[in-house]
């Protein structure tokens, strides 16, 4: 199959998906995740319509999406992966929206940049739904407190709320913690599923879903 039919079908299936939900058509928004893919990869997703695509290393999107860019007006690059205060600058000169804000040091360090830009990008929060030692986000009971340390004191809107569920584990119980932590929170957006349980986000409420391999094909 080719990425152009791979795309269609993980579109047809947000589609169905969205259906079954009872959900607006289009409420469930596709992030094409091109972390490992080359430009050259890249250019038949774009040119196949697809505008918002997600990447998890800054210095890798550097090498590919100025140029892909300039190329086509309205691409909206997200970063989902995690960031290193020292690559803030990076990181707020080129995405649209930064997925991964997870400790004060990272929003500080962000809405220095943002300030000195003139540039904000739109911020997620990510929550560490399964309390994993190994990944970044911040702990769910934490939550509410640094989104309003966020908002209050730093001047950052946030947007949304992010997990990813431990690989092990079925989703839905991680979905719909960040659907309430989002709803306690007050923000609207939540960016939650992946290739393998994307059908599952939309059905617990996710506005986007981050869908790499099976678009793009296995890393
Ligand atoms: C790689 C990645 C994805 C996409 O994963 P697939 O299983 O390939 O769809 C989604 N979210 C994050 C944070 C990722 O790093």
């Amino acid at each position: 199959m080719s990425v152009e039919e791979r795309l269609a079908q993980v579109k047809d299936r947000i589609a169905k998906a969205e259906r079954i939900a009872k959900r607006p058509a289009g409420s469930a928004t596709l992030v094409a995740v091109s972390k490992t893919f080359e430009a050259d990869d890249i250019r038949p997703v774009i040119a196949a319509g697809q505008r918002v695509f997600g990447e998890n290393r800054v210095q890798e999107s550097q090498g590919k999406w100025p140029e892909l860019k300039a190329e086509t007006p309205g691409i909206e690059l997200h970063l989902i992966g995690p960031l290193q205060s020292n690559k803030s600058a990076e990181a707020v000169a080129l995405f649209d929206v930064i997925e991964t804000v997870d400790r004060e040091k990272i929003a500080r360090a962000l809405a220095d940049e943002m300030e000195k830009q003139g540039r904000a990008p739109r911020l997620y929060v990510q929550v560490n739904t399964g309390l994993e030692p190994q990944k970044a986000g911040i702990e769910p009971k934490e939550t509410l407190k640094f989104v309003e340390l966020c908002r209050n004191e730093l001047g950052l809107a946030i947007e949304g709320l992010m997990c990813i569920p431990p690989a092990e584990e079925n989703p839905g119980p991680h979905f719909a913690l960040l659907a309430k932590l989002a709803r306690e929170c007050g923000v609207e957006k939540l960016s939650m599923g992946m290739s393998g349980d994307f059908e599952t986000a939309v059905e617990f409420g996710a506005t986007s879903v981050r869908v790499g391999s099976a678009i793009f094909g296995a890393r």
